[in-house]
């Protein structure tokens, strides 16, 4: 770590003279000196691309931009660079220019599931609330490379609003989750703004920012950042590491000071091919970030927006990290894999099969060891049966909620009649004499 320091006040030399820890340390001079271009890169790196892998590279840059800060650049080891996680997830690769027939731009119709402009609004309690399209390092893995780099904008105050006025005329949405581009890329004060915005409204329960500025900007966690967001309880923060490279000492500090304001951290990473498609990465990276308070929430399947295909690893690659920590590590540790559905079917878990077989009384079942077991149910098992009167009930919860069942759970519920989901376009009943 020592080693990784000095090569940080290198970097910080040859990119400003006149440089030294502090404005490393200062987020601002970290953005003025982002590493925008192939020369610069090269510069900084003393890597040198030939004229062909040059032009290339270029070329990939018109579609999606590039952007490194001086920090996360700082990760990359150059010794073996084409290997490097750090370098492959922010550095171009003329492969993002491949569109696969899979490929899509919006693949998962967050564009169409948005009733204003910046929310989705997919999930019956919940929204996904677009904030800047702002990041500080742009990811080469991103889902909304259609947006992000694009134009790096931040939505102005009536924009903003009108997100904040569809929360507040939609009582059912209980939790916000604010993302972008990267949420904490605004100014302190106009994210204390929109934060307040959310905290008067009343059926909003709890807000989420989404971020990726631990892992690639972590001097932006300031005091004075920190202090405002603890104002806004009950506040969690979903951050994004994807190696255990990525944490650092300065990127610990980011989070022990996240934690330290009472802010439950969790961690979103995505599988990807070359990057971290191995169990004994992925389990090492959720226990260190379970180490810094952290826990892992989702691991996502790579989506298929266009760019992406050389990110992609197939499903079984997923099913086989989870394999290789459930009962091995922690319980903590272990995300949830999920597939965002593309199309808008919005994420799906996916796991290893647990439940072998059932009878009337029994269920067979295998735990991670292999060793097969069987657990015996109740002979006679009475559940409340539900007719939506609480009242009346003895489990003592006062209502159920107002709206319709939704999906399986509809099918499984004892106040509804629905026997049957049926795609809008299914022919048999399109073949029906009343149809
Ligand atoms: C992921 C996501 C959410 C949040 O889902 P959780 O499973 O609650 O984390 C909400 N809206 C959209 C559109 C999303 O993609
Ligand atoms: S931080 Fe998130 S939104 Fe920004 S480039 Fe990376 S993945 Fe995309």
């Amino acid at each position: 770590m020592v080693s990784l320091l000095i090569k940080q006040v290198g970097l910080a030399k040859k990119i400003d003279p006149g440089a030294a820890v502090r404005q490393w340390n200062d987020w601002k001079w970290q953005m003025r000196h982002a590493v925008r271009d192939i020369p610069s890169f090269e510069e900084l790196t003393g890597v040198h691309f030939n004229r062909e892998e040059r032009r290339e590279l270029e070329k990939t840059i018109e579609h999606f931009p590039l952007n490194i800060t001086p920090y996360y650049l700082s990760l990359i080891d150059t010794a073996d660079m084409k290997n490097d996680p750090v370098y492959k997830q922010c550095f171009p690769s003329p492969e993002e220019l491949n569109v696969e027939k899979c490929d899509m731009v919006d693949p998962l119709a967050e564009e169409e599931d948005s009733p204003v402009p910046g929310i989705t609004h997919r999930y019956p309690d919940r929204v996904l609330f677009l904030v800047s399209n702002v990041c500080a390092m742009y990811c080469r893995h991103c889902t909304r490379k259609r947006k992000v780099g694009n134009v790096d904008y931040i939505p102005d105050r009536e924009t903003i609003l009108k997100g904040i006025d569809y929360i507040r005329d939609n009582p059912s949405i209980r939790d916000v989750l604010l993302s972008g581009g990267d949420p904490l890329m605004l100014p302190d004060d106009y994210l204390d703004w929109i934060l307040s915005e959310l905290d008067n409204i009343p059926h909003v329960e709890v807000v989420r920012i989404g971020t990726r500025v631990p892992v690639v900007l972590p001097c932006r966690i300031t005091d004075d950042l920190v202090e405002m967001l603890k104002g806004h309880h009950p506040l969690w923060i979903n951050t994004h590491f994807n190696h255990p490279k990525e944490v650092t000492p300065a990127s610990r500090e980011a989070l022990r000071k996240l934690a330290d304001a009472g802010i439950p951290l969790g961690n979103q990473c995505v599988l990807l091919a070359g990057v971290n498609d191995c169990p004994q990465i992925m389990k090492k990276l959720f226990q260190k970030l379970v180490q810094n308070r952290v826990r892992p929430y989702y691991m996502f399947q790579c989506d298929l927006s266009e760019g992406l295909s050389h990110f992609r690893t197939s499903v079984s690659k997923g099913i086989e990290i989870i394999e290789n920590l459930v009962g091995h590590t922690s319980g903590f540790a272990v995300p949830t894999y999920v597939v965002d559905a593309p199309g808008g079917g919005g994420k799906i878990p996916v796991m290893p099969n647990y439940l072998i077989s059932s009878a009337t009384n029994k269920v067979v079942m295998r735990n991670y060891e292999g060793v097969i077991t069987t657990y015996t149910e109740p002979d006679a098992y009475k559940a409340a049966k539900c007719d939506g009167n609480c009242q009346a009930c003895h489990l003592q919860h006062d209502d159920v909620s107002s709206e319709n069942e939704v999906g399986i759970a509809r099918l499984l519920s004892d106040r509804d009649e629905t026997i049957s989901i049926i795609p809008s376009n299914n022919r048999r009943i399109g073949r029906r004499y009343d149809a």
